[in-house]
């Protein structure tokens, strides 16, 4: 029999249910830090929000490294598009290969159970946006057989056969008949459907047109923060009926309420700035892009109000209550936003998310769901042919 008093210590001690739990972050930007800025992420960086020594310190275990074509950079389809998919997926691919003592690349739950008992950070893929599809259903399999393990069919700007949360034409487009087909083709492959930055009409189509569980990889709930981005209450029930997984984002905008506004008055008063830091930015397209982002980071921090993990937990919470505890996770976007919460500024400070869930209540069962174990299960359903 369990001592009593050994066993109030293990379930009280924050710290040991965090170290124990398999932590698994379905969003990060980090691979475009890789590619464009030729970051060492055995480092301990001084920006930035992930790198391996702060993702030992914050516990990490998983990350899905974002493959993201920004269509206006690089198209929308076609060549360019895919050849910028291709080298952020060689470097997630060199990342473990040039660091196999930290890194080890995963595509299955067995890998990342596997990978973290080993001590190891699991590195994984997901496409954000279809857009290096390239309209043909043959490249779904192709970036399978690279290893990409989720997509989503389009980011802030619609696709031909998918409309995007982020523009007019999403309003009135969900998915065409070759959207449909990519979805069944992921299906059929044990690709991951991802509705995060989809319009409500692409998100219905996916949910009704999957025979898979549907995941959203870094989105808040529209009830608590009212932005396109996030998921309504029947969004959210009708995903957990899929056996999905609601990754709640990290971002203070999707989760806050009111922050979309402030940020949008903020940058229009900082516009000039960010355009003469892109403009004093001699590299290419990708570099000018930092430079903005830079600016736009440190005026946010002294302009928007700080926003605290316990606001995630607002999220996780309204999700168990409409979905129940097995249809919610963690989907951080870090390195892919320009501000994050005071208390979870990386991922060296997951363990204050740890903290929060003990002190709403959740168990320790509770919080390995939430951490991991919800998209563990996931990933074993869609791998299952
Ligand atoms: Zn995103």
């Amino acid at each position: 029999m369990n001592n009593p008093s050994e066993n109030k210590t293990a379930t009280s001690d924050p710290p040991a249910i965090h170290r124990r739990a398999i932590i698994v972050d379905m969003h990060a930007d980090t691979t475009q830090r890789l590619v464009d800025e030729n970051v060492d992420l055995e480092q301990r960086l001084s920006d930035g929000h992930l790198d391996a020594v702060r993702a030992k310190e914050g516990g990490l275990d998983a990350q899905f490294f974002s493959i993201w074509v920004e269509p206006e950079l690089f198209g929308g389809g076609g060549a360019r598009a895919m050849k910028r998919a291709d080298i952020q997926i060689q470097a997630v691919h060199d990342l473990a290969t040039t660091h196999p003592e930290t890194w080890e690349f995963a595509t299955t739950a067995a890998d990342v159970r596997r990978i973290a008992a080993s001590g190891k950070i699991a590195a994984l893929m997901g496409m954000e946006g279809g857009y290096a599809i390239d309209e043909k259903i043959e490249n779904v399999e192709r970036y399978y057989r690279m290893g990409v393990r989720y997509l989503s069919p389009a980011w802030t700007v619609s696709t031909s056969w998918a409309g995007s949360s982020g523009d007019e034409i999403g309003k009135t487009r969900g998915l065409n008949d070759f959207g449909k087909q990519v979805i069944r083709e992921m299906n059929r492959l044990g690709i991951m459907a991802d509705v995060s930055h989809l319009s409500d009409r692409a998100f219905w189509d996916i949910v009704n047109t999957s025979t898979k569980p549907v995941i959203a990889t870094h989105s808040g709930c529209r009830a608590i923060t009212d932005v396109p981005r996030n998921l309504t209450d029947d969004m959210i029930v009708a995903l957990a009926k899929t056996g999905g997984v609601i990754n709640v984002i990290f971002y203070p905008e999707h989760i806050e309420p009111g922050y979309s506004k402030k940020k949008k008055k903020v940058d229009a008063e900082i516009s000039e700035l960010v355009q003469r830091a892109s403009d004093e930015e001699k590299g290419d397209v990708a570099h000018k892009k930092l430079a903005r982002d830079r600016v736009r980071r440190e005026e946010y921090l002294k302009r928007l109000p700080p926003v605290s993990v316990a606001r995630i937990v607002d999220h996780i919470d309204h999700i168990v209550k409409l979905a129940g505890i097995d249809h919610v996770g963690i989907g951080s976007d870090f390195d892919g936003v320009q501000v994050v919460p005071a208390d979870l500024k990386s991922v060296a400070d997951l363990p204050n998310l740890t903290a929060e869930l003990l002190k709403r209540g959740y168990s320790e069962s509770d919080i390995d769901k939430i951490l991991g174990g919800n998209m563990l299960r996931v990933m074993e359903e869609v791998e299952r042919k």
